[in-house]
């Protein structure tokens, strides 16, 4: 019987977002058995491969050794060769700079079939996504794309001062390392050093970063910005076209549980969003008898979509609000409660707190407040003179966020806007730009940005920190700062 042979696909995941795989590509995951794969930028690409599939990490990994290019070849024959379905996965696209070229040299010797399945090349995507096209009419007719770390006496070698002359527009890949040398070749071989350069980090991720300027100064913005591999670095004019075509990014600093809808709202209005949660919840002991309040009270008011998350968790409470007359601040809390099946009668229809009394007055001599720790005392005040008896219970407070994100949008990111969604918010943010020793440049950020603010309380308190409020909505909701936004 002939042995049975398996196959082996050299497939590109694209530059790191899941969707720019083909679905070519994605097909052959789903159904491999062995899937070998390099350090990936998003490993939500591997979820696409079954459970059963046995996945293995060819890459450096702590405590394992880097499989070398040659063991990495006799593992996808060996494979094969127990007649397994094979997936190389490969970063970008597995002929650019991907070294799929020789793995498939190495299956043609030992006679067993492949298929190449390309990937989007992060080489044009890249810059692309940041706003560079890598050809412009008149602007440039020519790429040149070039490694700018070669392995010294394994390549031939580049010829650094003829590129100069090319002209056109160059793409340096793992151009992070040798950086300062290259460019200094590119200057001497006759390149101008005026000739526009930018740096893409991490694209296609959330942290993606994009460093402007000329070859002249482009190491030292790039030594001030600490980019880091994996970047590209694209010389010449096209690069000035991201000042029109890149996207807008701006900072959404609110919690995390509200972070995934916001990246939608954000994208679909053509912003990049940058995810940065400067505070969280920490949820406060409810009082016993919360259930029996709520059947008591005339009106039960939420005023944040935080606040219905936290109310329905428990039970008794959740049962309890099935029977209450419910009331909100405004249209995204009135949507939390009907996606809970709950019917709302008060939403007024200026979403603050004093629209709120207002309705809530004319309707109710007894209401009960279920919010944060952090509200504004101006509802309470406002309902009281108004001869209502106000019920109040906290459900929750804030803290600092602790988050990553945040650390590195006060490092590292310029974002082009920052979207204020409470007091709170901005008071946490420049608190943790002091205690990083960073609250000057976080400040200068700021000045350099548009800010919005979602509403008054959120703008007075910007105010009080100095920090200069560039746009406020008419509508004070998330959506609405971004639409403003995008206006101005
Ligand atoms: N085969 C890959 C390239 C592999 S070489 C492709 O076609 O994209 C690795 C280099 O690619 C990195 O050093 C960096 O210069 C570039 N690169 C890959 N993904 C990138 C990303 N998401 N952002 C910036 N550069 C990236």
């Amino acid at each position: 019987m002939e042995p049975k042979c398996g196959k082996v696909y050299l497939l590109g995941a694209g530059p790191g977002d899941p969707e720019l795989m083909t679905l070519k590509g994605r097909k052959a995951l789903e159904v491999a058995e062995v899937v070998l794969f390099d350090r990936l930028l998003s490993p939500k690409i591997l979820d696409w491969a079954s459970d059963e599939a046995e996945k293995i990490d060819v890459g450096k990994l702590p405590g394992r050794h880097k499989l070398s290019q040659e063991e990495i070849n006799a593992l996808l024959v060996e494979k094969a060769l127990e007649g397994k379905r094979v997936v190389r996965l490969k970063g970008g696209d597995p002929y650019v700079f991907g070294r799929g070229g020789e793995e498939g040299l190495a299956l043609n010797n030992a006679g067993v079939p492949f298929e190449v399945i390309p990937g989007v090349t992060s080489a044009i995507s890249v810059p692309g996504h940041a706003g560079i096209p890598i050809t412009h009419r008149g602007v440039s007719t020519s790429a040149t794309i070039v490694t700018g770390h070669e392995e010294p006496g394994k390549d031939v070698n580049l010829d650094w001062e003829a590129l100069a002359k090319v002209g056109g527009t160059l793409v340096v890949l793992m151009g992070v390392s040798r950086l300062e040398q290259n460019v200094s070749v590119l200057i001497k071989g006759g390149r101008d050093p005026k000739t526009s350069a930018a740096l893409v980090e991490k694209g296609w991720s959330p942290e993606e970063r994009l460093v402007v300027g000329c070859l002249g100064n482009i190491v030292q913005k790039a030594r001030d910005a600490e980019v880091e591999s994996p970047a590209i670095l694209v010389v010449g004019e096209v690069v000035d076209l991201a000042r029109d075509l890149g996207p807008r990014s701006v900072a959404i600093l609110r919690p995390e549980n509200r972070a995934e809808e916001s990246v939608r709202q954000a994208q679909d209005l053509g912003f990049r969003p940058l995810i940065a949660p400067v505070i969280g919840f920490k949820r406060l002991d409810l009082p016993e008898n919360l259930a029996g309040r709520i059947e008591q009270a005339e009106c039960v008011v939420f005023t944040s979509a935080t606040g219905v998350e936290i109310a329905q968790e428990d039970e008794n409470i959740a049962s309890a609000l099935e029977k209450a007359t419910l009331a909100t601040i405004g249209p995204r809390t009135e949507e939390a409660l009907r996606d809970l099946g709950l019917e709302v009668s008060v939403v007024p229809e200026r979403f603050s707190s004093s629209g709120l009394a207002e309705v809530l007055s004319t309707e109710f001599k007894q209401v009960l407040l279920l919010r944060s720790a952090q509200g504004s005392p101006e509802l309470v005040e406002k309902l009281e003179a108004a001869g209502v008896e106000v019920d109040e219970v906290l459900l929750y407070d804030i803290a600092p966020s602790g988050d990553s994100r945040l650390d590195w949008l006060i490092r590292k990111a310029e974002p082009d806007a920052f979207a204020f969604t409470s007091g709170s918010t901005a008071r946490y943010l420049i608190e943790r730009a002091q205690e990083l020793g960073l609250e000057e440049q976080m400040r200068e950020k700021l000045a350099h940005a548009k800010v919005a603010a979602i509403g008054p309380p959120t703008r007075s308190e910007l105010d009080r920190l100095g920090v200069r409020v560039d746009v406020m909505p008419e509508r004070y909701t998330f959506k609405a700062m971004l639409e403003e936004l995008r206006r101005n």
